[in-house]
């Protein structure tokens, strides 16, 4: 399925043209337009997925899998010296195009990309509280 006003739904399908770095059945990996480093990818499926939610099972396997491959060419072919899978759902996570998409990002020693939170701390209540919400019996 397609969403006619998607613009990943066109750019991964070939429809507008991108700088694409791998392409299969499923997915096209192209450079993202604003790049947070040198060499910054997103992996986009072909068929439209709003997130990681509606995301079918078997290409949220293969995603990572692709993810391995492409992060592993980065690292000989850029000479990163690491690389951050970002991966947005909903607009509070900072998602601002709703089809899915992984981000690769190559680092760089000091290059100062800033993909960064500020550690906060685990009280013993709220501990308890999302072990009691979020663990499996
Ligand atoms: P999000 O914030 O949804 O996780 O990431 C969206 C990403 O898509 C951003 O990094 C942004 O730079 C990139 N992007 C948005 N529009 C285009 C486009 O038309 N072409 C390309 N190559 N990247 C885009
Ligand atoms: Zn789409």
């Amino acid at each position: 399925m397609r969403e006619d006003n998607c613009i990943f739904c066109k750019l991964a399908n070939g429809e507008i043209p991108s700088a694409t770095i791998y392409e299969d059945e499923d997915f096209r990996v192209f450079l993202d337009l604003n790049p947070a480093t040198k060499g910054h990818a997103l992996i986009v499926p072909k068929e439209h997925y709003a997130n990681l939610f509606e995301l079918d099972e078997e290409l949220c396997k293969k995603v990572m899998v692709l993810a391995k491959k492409l992060g592993r060419r980065m690292k000989e072919k850029l000479g990163c010296d690491g690389l951050n899978l970002v991966q947005n759902n909903g607009e509070a996570a900072g998602q601002t195009v709703f089809h899915f998409h992984l981000h690769l990002i190559p680092r760089y020693k000091e290059d100062g990309a800033g993909i960064s939170w500020k550690p906060g701390s685990l009280t013993p209540e709220t501990r308890e509280e999302l072990l009691s919400l979020l663990a499996e019996d």
